[in-house]
């Protein structure tokens, strides 16, 4: 049988990541590669390439999950000029991992330069250098700490 995908494998906690918010249905973790500090992935556990492969209710699950991580973010200060909520859905969208997932990446008003540095190499696939895992387990861990002090 082939190995699941790399999402599947962190949603059942079988590969490496930094967890920033889960339950039975969802995961949110911090992406690799940054587009901006403290960029989050939230998907969903169950494998699902497209978003429109999962019913409404559970599309709209995803999205509430979205919003309280935006709203850990702004709580930290990140994301405070504006933040993207991107889906890319579809490889001609720039999909490159086929599982689901809503990017919520926090954006400052002087980073344009560095971050488009980023998604170039992001939208080509190359993606460069990885961020240290340290870096990574301390983000998610301010994350936690937010999304356990407020219910939505
Ligand atoms: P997309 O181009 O929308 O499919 O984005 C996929 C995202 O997944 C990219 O931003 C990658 O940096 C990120 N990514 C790929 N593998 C991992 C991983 N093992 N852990 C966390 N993020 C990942
Ligand atoms: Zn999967």
């Amino acid at each position: 049988m082939s190995k699941p995908c790399i999402f599947c494998q962190i949603a059942a906690n079988e590969a490496p990541h930094a967890l920033v918010y889960e339950d039975a249905e969802c995961s949110a973790f911090m992406d690799i590669h940054p587009l901006g500090r403290g960029h989050v992935l939230v998907i969903p556990k169950q494998h699902a390439v497209q978003i429109t492969e999962l019913d409404g209710t559970f599309q709209d699950r995803l999205f509430q999950v979205a919003r309280r991580v935006l709203k850990a973010q702004r709580q930290l200060g990140w994301g405070l000029q504006g933040t993207h909520i991107l889906l890319n859905d579809g490889k001609a969208a720039n999909q490159t991992v086929p599982h689901a997932h809503i990017h919520v990446i926090p954006r400052e008003s002087r980073d344009s330069l560095k971050s488009m540095g980023r998604l170039l190499l992001h939208v080509t696939g190359l993606f460069g250098p990885r961020q240290k895992s340290a870096v990574l387990q301390q983000q998610a861990k301010a994350l936690r700490h937010e999304i356990d002090r407020f219910q939505e």
